[in-house]
C-alpha cells in the first residue's frame, strides 16, 4: 500500500479518532490529542506530533495520513482577498477565498465540485456538479488557507459556505465539518461565526434546524415574487418562495440570532422601490436581516450591477419599514473571486 492510499485522518471528528485510538490499543485522550495536533495545531505530518510517543506515531505513520488537498494557483485582488484554486485527491477542482480585514478573516469555501442549482447569474452554474465533497475536504479548505497565510491562532475566523455548490445538497458532509470546526479542542470558531447559505433547499432548512451543532442560516432571497425568483433561481419551481418562507418562519432561531437574506441585484430586474416594499411584504415578521450585494457582472450573462444610488435607495425602503438592510460590495472581484463568480477561471496569477 502506497502512502497516498493509506486512510485520510482529515476528516475524522474527535469521537472518530477517539475510536481510532482505541482501536490501536490506546486511551481516548490520545485520540483527543490527535484531534487537536490535526486541526487546532495544523499539523500536516505525521511522524512530527511528538506528543504522542513514538510507538504510536509509528504506528499511525504506518498506516495513516493527513492528506490535504493542493494549492494549483493563488489569484491575489488588490483588494487583499485572494482565491484559492484547490485540486482534490481525485483531480476535481475547488476554489476557496481569504477576505482579511484588519486582525480578522473571512474564508468563503466550497461545499461540492460545481453545482446544480443553476441560478441564472452564478458562473459556478455553468460548471454543472461533479460531486459533493467529504467533509475532510471541506475542513482542509480553512485549514490549508489559514496554513498558507501563516495565520495566528488569534485570529477571528469567519467561515462562511458561500463557495462552491450548495451545502444543504450536500448536508451530512457541511454538518460534521461545522462539528469539527467548532469543537473547541480544535479550530474552535463559534457558530456565531460561521454561515451556511442555501438557494432554498426547504428539507434541508429544516434538517439544519434539528442539527446539534448549528451554524447561521442564510438564505439567497434575489428576487420580490415568486415569479421573478423562478426565473432567475429555476430551484424556486421545485421549492417556491412562499414555502421557502414559511420553513424560515419556523426555523428554530437563538437569542438574538436573525436568518441573513442575501439579494443579489440587478439594474432594471428586481432593483426598483416596487420591488423593495415587496422585499419589505415577505420578511415582515421574521427575524431577518437582508443583505443587499450589487451584481458582479461577467460577460457569459446579460445582467449588470444597478447604480449605486439605486441600490441606495433600495436599502432605504427597507430600512423605512425597520428591516436591518446592508451593502455589501463583493471582494476579489478584480480575481474572479467575488460573490457568484467561482468558476475556476484561470486567470495570470499575481500572488
Ligand atoms: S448561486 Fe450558489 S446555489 Fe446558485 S448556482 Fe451558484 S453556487 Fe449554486
Amino acid at each position: 500500500m502506497n502512502a497516498a492510499s493509506h486512510p485520510n485522518l482529515l476528516g475524522l471528528d474527535r469521537s472518530e479518532l477517539e475510536e481510532l485510538a482505541r482501536k490501536l490499543g490506546q486511551p481516548p485522550y490520545r485520540g483527543r490529542q490527535l484531534f487537536r495536533a490535526i486541526y487546532a495545531r495544523r499539523a500536516r505530518e505525521l511522524p512530527a506530533l511528538t506528543d504522542l510517543g513514538l510507538k504510536l506515531r509509528n504506528e499511525l505513520g504506518s498506516r495513516y495520513r493527513i492528506g490535504y488537498p493542493q494549492i494549483r494557483q493563488r489569484f491575489s485582488s488588490s483588494d487583499g482577498a485572494v482565491r484559492y484554486l484547490f485540486e482534490l485527491e481525485d483531480g476535481e477542482r475547488i476554489e476557496t477565498v481569504f477576505m482579511p480585514d484588519r486582525g480578522r478573516a473571512t474564508i468563503c469555501v466550497s461545499s461540492q465540485a460545481g453545482c446544480a442549482v443553476g441560478c441564472r447569474f452564478c458562473f459556478t452554474a455553468l460548471l454543472g456538479v461533479k460531486r459533493n465533497l467529504t467533509a475532510g475536504e471541506i475542513v482542509s479548505q480553512p485549514l490549508a488557507v489559514a496554513n498558507d497565510q501563516a495565520m495566528a491562532r488569534g485570529v477571528k475566523l469567519n467561515i462562511v459556505f458561500m463557495g462552491m455548490g450548495e451545502p444543504l445538497l450536500n448536508l451530512p458532509a457541511v454538518a460534521k465539518a461545522v462539528r469539527i470546526l467548532t469543537d473547541k479542542d480544535g479550530p474552535g470558531i463559534p457558530w456565531r461565526r460561521i454561515t451556511v447559505s442555501t438557494a432554498g433547499i426547504i428539507p434541508g432548512i429544516r434538517r439544519l434546524g434539528r442539527e446539534s451543532v448549528r451554524p447561521k442560516l442564510a438564505v439567497s432571497l434575489n428576487a420580490s415574487n415568486g415569479e421573478q425568483r423562478s426565473a432567475l433561481m429555476p430551484i424556486d419551481k421545485k421549492y417556491p418562495l412562499g414555502d421557502l418562507l414559511d420553513a424560515c418562519r419556523e426555523y428554530p432561531l437563538r437569542p438574538r440570532e436573525r436568518i441573513t437574506f442575501e439579494y443579489v441585484m440587478l439594474d432594471g430586474v428586481n432593483d426598483s422601490d416596487a420591488d423593495a416594499v415587496r422585499v419589505a411584504d415577505l420578511l415582515d415578521g421574521l427575524r431577518a436581516k437582508i443583505n443587499l450585494i450589487p451584481y458582479n457582472p461577467g460577460e457569459e450573462f446579460p445582467f449588470r450591477p444597478p447604480p449605486l444610488a439605486r441600490v441606495v435607495a433600495f436599502e432605504t425602503v427597507l430600512r423605512a419599514r425597520g428591516i436591518p438592510a446592508f451593502i455589501r460590495i463583493s471582494r476579489g472581484r478584480d480575481v474572479a473571486g467575488a460573490c457568484g463568480q467561482l468558476r475556476l477561471a484561470p486567470l495570470a496569477p499575481r500572488g
